[in-house]
């Protein structure tokens, strides 16, 4: 499996390419599509998946829905990923996983020694909580992959989990 990380808008959103057995899927095509589908040159892209409906994770979306003729959805045949629910940041934040390459696509949850703020419309302090203690119980060598910022891993985050609380 091969990412690419394209940032993307006035918030610099981490739009992810993921490819695997010559086939592509966006996550979070946040803003300037034609950036995105320049990237996607000379690659099947077979589907896309948001991981929560801010608008800077889904400016472009529409975009590359009708340019690839694709249309947003939760799974994608050819790729094995586990949806987690993660909502905290949002109702419907979810985070996706796969197991095989041990990557984790958080979104607004996760960040590299952070995590979303809950203090937006839908966001909710108990259920980041929760969603923490979710996240906790998958293993520490799990790369993130976070909608804004650097790459971290599960075992790196978990000791700050407490700090949020
Ligand atoms: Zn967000």
């Amino acid at each position: 499996m091969q990412i690419e990380r394209i940032v993307v808008g006035a918030l610099a959103t981490n739009c992810y390419l993921v490819t695997c057995n010559d086939k592509t899927i966006i996550i979070d095509p946040g803003d300037e599509g034609e950036k995105i589908i320049a990237a996607c040159e000379n690659k099947k892209v077979v589907g896309v998946l948001i991981t929560h409906h801010h608008f800077d994770h889904v400016t472009a979306l529409k975009q590359i829905e009708k340019h690839f003729g694709i249309k947003e959805s939760t799974m994608v045949p050819g790729f094995d990923f586990e949806i987690i629910k993660t909502p905290g940041h949002t109702s419907d934040s979810l985070s996706y996983y796969f197991p095989s390459e041990k990557v984790l696509f958080s979104g607004d949850f996760l960040f590299y020694h952070s995590i979303g703020r809950t203090d937006l419309e839908t966001g909710d302090d108990k259920e980041m909580q929760e969603s923490l203690e979710k996240i906790k119980t998958y293993p520490d060598d799990i790369t993130v992959y976070p909608g804004h910022g650097k790459s971290t891993t599960l075992g790196e985050e978990k000791p700050r989990f407490e700090l949020y609380y």
